[in-house]
């Protein structure tokens, strides 16, 4: 069986056909900023309707939604940890919401998936060391989850794409 594809694209993750599209939820799931503020209203109000069933979601856990008007039909909301300076286990917490996230993908047949890069934007967590979770993170995990094919992690920033493509390389599968 040939190994899933790990692929770094500059893109608004609204606009991505995969099964389905993780958000960078807070633990009400109710919408906020950022890339949760996008998928919202890209998605529609359906969503928000769908999320206040769900009774919110505990930090380094994630939910399960449609994805509505999204290309995407899936959206999985992973509520990432606030950096409080690295001690307050932050990085376990991160690697919880990109195993979670995938292991719930692939329960739902999901074939492909793209991740923001989850508390990086105003959970401010430092893009270097977070890049480096992900990545390992979705390494160590996939071979468990033989139904997914591909996973993209979606930057935003030209910055965040430039890192996350040398953690890729560094760690040989650009
Ligand atoms: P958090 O609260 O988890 O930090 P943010 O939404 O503030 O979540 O930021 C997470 C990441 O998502 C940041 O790197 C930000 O630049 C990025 N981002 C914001 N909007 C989008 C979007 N439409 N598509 C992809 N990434 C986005």
């Amino acid at each position: 069986m040939s190994p899933a594809q790990l692929r770094v694209l500059r893109a608004d993750i609204v606009t991505l056909y995969v099964d389905a599209i993780v958000n960078a939820a807070n633990s009400s799931l109710l919408g906020g900023g950022g890339v949760d503020g996008a998928i919202h209203r890209a998605a529609g109000p359906e969503l928000l309707e769908e999320c206040r069933q769900l009774g919110g979601c505990a930090t380094g856990d994630a939910k399960l939604t449609k994805g509505y008007r999204l290309p995407a039909r899936f959206v999985i909301h992973a509520v990432g940890p606030v950096w409080r300076g690295g001690s307050h286990g932050e990085s376990k917490l991160l690697a919880s919401c990109y195993r979670r996230s995938l292991k719930i993908a692939a329960e739902h047949g999901a074939r492909s998936i793209a991740f923001p890069s989850i508390s990086t934007g105003v959970y401010g967590y430092p893009i270097d060391q977070a890049a480096h979770i992900a990545v390992h993170t979705v390494r160590e995990k996939l071979p468990t989850l033989p139904g997914l094919k591909e996973v993209i992690f979606c930057c935003f920033s030209h910055n965040d794409l430039v890192v996350y493509e040398s953690v890729l390389l560094a760690t040989g599968a650009a």
